[in-house]
């Protein structure tokens, strides 16, 4: 068992902290010649790796708009409610669409739970980490803001396929 030191048992320096100052200046000096990890952020904008999960988004082909078939199913297993889904029927070979979808950024929890169920590979977790919002109306996301070209995703829907 540690035997506790009394105060008085401590010598002059240790009373002055001394050693322990020492020791925190070292520490300090050994840290300023270790390579920097840190960003001089907006300047240098981080680049995340295609694992990173960013804000979800809906995926959208060139010629045949979002891929989304308005299933429901990111709706129902979005543990924060922060999917809403309204289907529409469509002339086009997938027959439904999403007529409105939007996404609740404030409740959203980046758990990416909507990625894993869809069954299109419609909606997925982007890059993006740049969530600006002043009131809670901006932070609901509508099909302008979550519609993003399918070039611009490539890194995330490989890794998807490669690891899901
Ligand atoms: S990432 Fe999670 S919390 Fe956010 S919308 Fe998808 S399922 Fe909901
Ligand atoms: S994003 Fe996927 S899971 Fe969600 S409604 Fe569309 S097709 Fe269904």
């Amino acid at each position: 068992m540690a035997v506790k030191r009394r105060k008085n048992d401590l010598n002059i320096l240790e009373k002055l902290y001394i050693p322990e100052i020492a020791k925190g200046m070292a520490l300090t000096l050994k840290n300023m010649f270790r390579p920097r990890v840190t960003m001089q952020y907006p300047e240098v904008k981080f680049d995340p790796p295609a694992s990173y999960r960013g804000r979800p988004v809906l995926v959208e082909e060139p010629e045949t708009g979002e891929r989304c078939v308005a299933c429901g199913l990111c709706s129902r297993v979005c543990p924060a409610l922060a999917i809403e889904v309204q289907a529409a029927e469509t002339d086009r070979e997938k027959e439904r669409y999403p007529e409105k979808f939007e996404i609740n950024m404030i409740r959203c929890i980046f758990c990416g739970f909507c990625e894993e169920v869809c069954p299109e590979e419609a909606i997925v977790m982007s890059k993006d980490y740049e969530l600006v919002y002043t009131n809670r109306q901006d932070a609901i996301y509508g099909k302008d803001k979550l519609l993003v070209p399918v070039e611009e995703l490539q890194d995330r829907l490989d890794y998807l396929r490669n690891f899901k």
